[in-house]
């Protein structure tokens, strides 16, 4: 069934999920929501992960699709799902496939367009064992008054370029983007922060994944994410290293687009605390195959200026105060180019990583 292209995208979080909802119940996909307990919308509005759920329940292989999990990238993500959903022909499928779909990881990121979460959690940093001790990120606590600096005044925003600037001439470029981007555990105001302790959302994963696909042996996972990479592009992103059965298995079903971030192919770096990194431990008998499918959207400079700008925000200013507006269109558009051309490109490269998916799970 051919879809265009720019239908199943939404302008904003309650659009997203009304749609979701709205083809879920088209297909008789059974959904449960779950209510946000600690946080509302802009409107003072309820919050909700949906998931969606379909196939037996004695399936012995599964597919599990994520979006939102860095909130704003949730257009793309749900778009894609809201896609599938609408055009899937269930004919393609091996036998005994349990489908779920996460909808909005992180609704509270979605609604407000921020990253993080209602905590300034980046739950794809959350996703590790918080009695332990947390990885030290010391090129972070140099940059910190770069990346998170206390006002957005012309003569700051110079200074932080000046810190960047020396620090990538002693470290190189990419040491410079990990060393912000990776993940902190010890500034909670700042950015990249991945949280003390276990945060509701990753709760409700973690929870879902074990309930949903625990007796399957196969299950392949796609998690939707915007904001690296060249415009519309969908990098696949892969966290096994290259030696690996699991990114063996990822490059068979997916092709040589699979980037590695442990063998630094990727735009991304090899971060700590993710989604991806959780799932295999979830999923201890299973043989699951992965990828973060991430899509370009402007230049880092862009994307990192709009994410500090927000950051400032809400952690030092007013959300619905008057620089609001302005912060909120730039890191909404960083994140979603509201643009026919970016959606078409979207809308086919996560048709045919799913059906990518599909195609590995019937032979596996
Ligand atoms: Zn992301």
């Amino acid at each position: 069934m051919s879809l265009d292209p720019s239908s199943p995208f939404s302008a904003d979080y309650f659009e997203a999920r009304a749609k979701f909802l709205a083809a879920a119940r088209d297909r008789n996909v059974k959904v449960a929501s779950h209510l946000n307990p600690h946080a509302k919308g802009p409107k003072g509005e309820d919050l909700f992960i949906d998931i969606g759920t379909w196939g037996p329940d004695d399936a012995k292989v599964g597919l599990l699709t994520i979006s939102g999990t860095h909130g704003v990238e949730g257009y793309a993500g749900s778009a894609c799902q809201i896609g599938w959903l609408k055009s899937e022909d269930a004919a393609n499928w091996p036998r005994h496939l349990k489908v779920v779909l996460v909808h909005a990881l992180n609704p509270y990121g979605f609604a407000w367009n921020r990253r993080v979460n209602e905590e300034n959690v980046d739950l794809n940093r959350n996703f590790l064992d918080h009695s332990a001790p947390y990885p030290a990120n010391d090129g972070y606590n140099e940059l910190k008054s770069a990346v998170a600096p206390i006002d957005l005044s012309t003569e700051s925003l110079k200074r932080a370029s000046e810190l960047f600037r020396v620090y990538a001439k002693q470290h190189g470029a990419f040491a410079l983007q990990e060393a912000v981007s990776k993940g902190q555990y010890t500034h909670p105001d700042g950015m990249y922060f991945g949280g003390t302790r276990e945060q509701w959302s990753a709760g409700i994963l973690r929870h879902v994944v074990r309930r949903e696909l625990g007796r399957c042996g196969h299950v392949g996972v796609v998690d939707f994410h915007t904001g690296l990479g060249p415009y519309g592009y969908g990098e696949l992103i892969s966290e096994d290293a290259a030696d690996t059965p699991a990114y063996r298995r990822a490059r068979a079903w997916w092709g040589d687009t699979v980037r590695s971030t442990k063998a630094g192919e990727s735009v991304s770096a090899d971060v700590s605390g993710s989604v991806d990194s959780c799932i295999p431990r979830l999923l201890p008998h299973a043989e699951v195959t992965m990828t973060a499918l991430e899509y370009g959207t402007y230049s880092t400079l862009e994307i990192f200026d709009a994410l500090r700008a927000d950051n400032w925000l809400h952690t030092r200013s007013d959300p619905l105060g008057s620089q609001a507006q302005q912060i909120k269109a730039d890191i909404r558009c960083a994140f979603y180019p509201d643009r026919d051309d970016w959606k078409e490109m979207v809308w086919q490269r996560g048709e045919a990583v799913l059906a990518q998916a599909v195609a590995g799970l019937r032979k596996s």
